[in-house]
């Protein structure tokens, strides 16, 4: 992997479920370890505040779990985004907004059948998670797929780790980031994103056509980021490296399988 250059003018926007946090049986049950957020506080401070995290998760719950903190944040895939001025943009349309009401009843209609599954109502999404419930991955996949199509021209289906998430079009980690870049302070400076699900690729791709560093945090799979991460607990070593060198650390070397 080729090593980033010496440089002290990065941007870093971090995905959080499975890059910053282990994933849990749960949303709610992640533990977020207590040099975590010691760790963004200090990188997010030593690049003037170029630091957005991007979550499937809602800003509020992005909050609450990194408390004191209140970073730059693109929340719902982008459809929720706090800039770096705090002013929070979300532009869903009304029309979307009816269609997400009107499917919320066939989907909690769905998972009242089919114990184990969990719908989480995010507003401006609805996502449908199988993770205590493997054994109705196929089935959650193709109700999904059946009461989606009506509401194709306003709705897509976003495929996750154990999750399906029925989202507006227009909104995804590449956008936010390209929207982040296009602000202070992170204009001008050179893109940084580590993810590790298939709603990161977005994130991989417009970071490496502004010239910046993909990593995909897990195993090996197609992708389009530059290198890998193990897992969780060495991404967390590499922003702390990063936080101590005052640029991203290389990958590929200290890090084993990277
Ligand atoms: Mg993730």
């Amino acid at each position: 992997m080729r090593p980033p250059p010496a440089r002290l003018d990065w941007a870093y926007f971090l995905d959080v479920d499975g890059t910053l946090l282990e994933i849990a049986a749960s949303p709610e049950a992640v533990r977020v370890p207590a040099d975590l957020v010691a760790i963004l506080d200090r990188l997010h401070r030593e690049t003037d505040g170029a630091l957005a995290l991007l979550s499937g998760r809602r800003i509020a719950d992005l909050d609450a779990l990194f408390e004191p903190l209140k970073l730059p944040a693109a929340g719902v895939h982008g459809l929720e985004r706090r800039r770096a001025d705090e002013i929070v943009e979300s532009a869903t349309p009304v029309g979307v907004l009816a269609a997400l009401r009107e499917l919320q009843p066939l989907l909690a209609e769905f998972v009242a059948e089919h114990p184990g599954l969990r719908l989480e109502d995010k507003g401006v999404s609805l996502a449908l998670h199988y993770r205590q419930a493997p054994e109705f991955e196929g089935a959650v996949h193709n109700f999904a797929e059946r009461i989606a199509v009506p509401y194709a021209d306003r709705l897509r289906l976003l495929p996750g780790k154990m999750v399906v998430e029925l989202k507006p079009h227009g909104a995804d980690k590449g956008i936010a980031i390209a929207e982040f870049m296009a602000e202070p302070p992170f204009a001008g400076r050179h893109p940084v994103f580590i993810g590790d699900d298939v709603t990161d690729e977005d994130g991989f791709r417009a970071v490496n056509a502004l010239g910046g560093l993909s990593l995909r945090i897990g195993d090996e799979r197609p992708s389009a980021a530059h290198a890998r991460l193990p897992s969780v607990d060495l991404c967390r070593t590499w922003l702390a490296a990063a936080v101590a060198a005052e640029r991203p650390p290389k990958a590929g070397r200290s890090f084993p399988g990277a």
